[in-house]
């Protein structure tokens, strides 16, 4: 079950954590950014009093996640009435509230089109946003609005548990982002991966980055296809198999390795050692490794636990040698946080 957060997620008691979407949102911000009306205009959204009273302690049913992931909207609705009905001691303004998210929930189409939920919830964190750190910090956005001088180039996962900005505390303008299933960068290639390609170009020639980071991390669903695709002939993906594949030299060092270990095991293996892969395919880019001959570009390996919630750092010092090949590769620095 997902821990439920003291601030952020309770209506009188009852907290509002959920694998439902549409009920997640409105566990996303202290209860007082928990705007719930839509229909009001923009500049009233922001209040500077609670929408709604918390009072501890907070009060979760057991099976609450487990429900309300397994049902429809409507059945979830429902239930979430149901429950509330039983709180004896709820208040009428909290029960109109209620009854404002349910109707919100009812909103929220099935068919995969935007909703009115999720467009109030990207409202929301805009206005948040804008409020709290836009206006709050003009000194940066005035400088940004003139152009951009990141350190960083970070690789890390699309996954949405791992985002760097959030997990390292980068300010806008501190890295320029590329993220991907299980964070892979491909080896130079002009006709298979000009996305990826375009974003080193860029970082390099122009933003003239100090640093490539790829940044791995725990349960990567990428890296557990890696290791558990076949990889026979047949395909059950059009496109996963495929790009994961470009991790194929650290499946085949973890298997080696660690033959007979669980899967959860060389998994874990592999997350680390596929960091390393593109630490070496980065080699092949030709500006990447004039960078590195220039010492104007470091590279850096990172994996970050979300489970653990540990982070290490570390470093390969690729020996080069005319015509910039790869001579040697040890790892010359390796910290890790607790
Ligand atoms: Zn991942």
């Amino acid at each position: 079950m997902i821990p439920c957060a003291m601030s952020t997620a309770s209506i009188n008691g009852w907290c509002l954590t959920s694998t439902s979407s549409a009920l997640r949102r409105a566990t996303l911000r202290p209860p007082t950014f928990a705007r719930l009306n839509s229909s009001v205009s923009p500049p009233t959204l922001i209040r500077n009093q609670p929408v709604f009273a918390a009072p501890a302690p907070l009060l979760v049913p057991s099976n609450w996640n487990e429900e309300m992931g397994s049902k429809s909207y409507e059945e979830a609705i429902e239930a979430l009435k149901k429950l509330m009905s039983e709180k004896g001691e709820l208040k009428a303004s909290a029960a109109a509230k209620v009854d404002q998210i349910t109707a919100e929930l009812k909103t929220a189409s099935s068919d995969g089109k935007p909703s009115d939920a999720s467009v109030e919830r990207l409202k929301e964190g805009f206005i948040y946003f804008k409020r709290e750190k836009y206006e709050k910090n003009p000194a940066l956005y005035a400088e940004l609005a003139k152009g951009q001088s990141p350190k960083y180039m970070i690789v890390a996962c699309s996954d949405s548990r791992v985002c760097p900005s959030h997990v390292l505390d980068m300010q806008p303008g501190e890295a320029f982002v590329v993220r991907n299933v299980a964070n892979m960068v491909p080896p130079y290639d002009q006709t298979r991966y000009s996305g990826i390609g375009a974003a080193v170009e860029y970082a390099v020639l122009h933003l003239k980055v100090q640093e490539i980071v790829v940044i791995g991390h725990s349960a990567c669903g990428g890296i557990k296809g890696l290791m558990s695709f076949p990889y026979d002939g047949t395909t059950s993906t059009d496109f996963i198999e495929d790009w994961v594949k470009i991790g194929m030299p650290a499946k085949t060092k973890v298997l080696a390795d660690n033959r007979g270990e669980p899967l959860g095991v060389q998994c874990t293996c592999c997350e680390k050692e596929a960091v390393n892969v593109s630490l070496g395919n980065l080699l092949s880019y030709p500006f990447v490794r004039t960078g590195l001959v220039n010492k104007t570009l470091a590279l850096k390996g990172g994996y970050y636990d979300f489970i653990k919630g540990t982070f290490e750092l570390w470093s390969l010092q690729f020996a080069l040698s005319a015509p910039l090949s790869v001579k040697d590769v040890a790892t010359i620095l390796h910290w890790k946080l607790y």
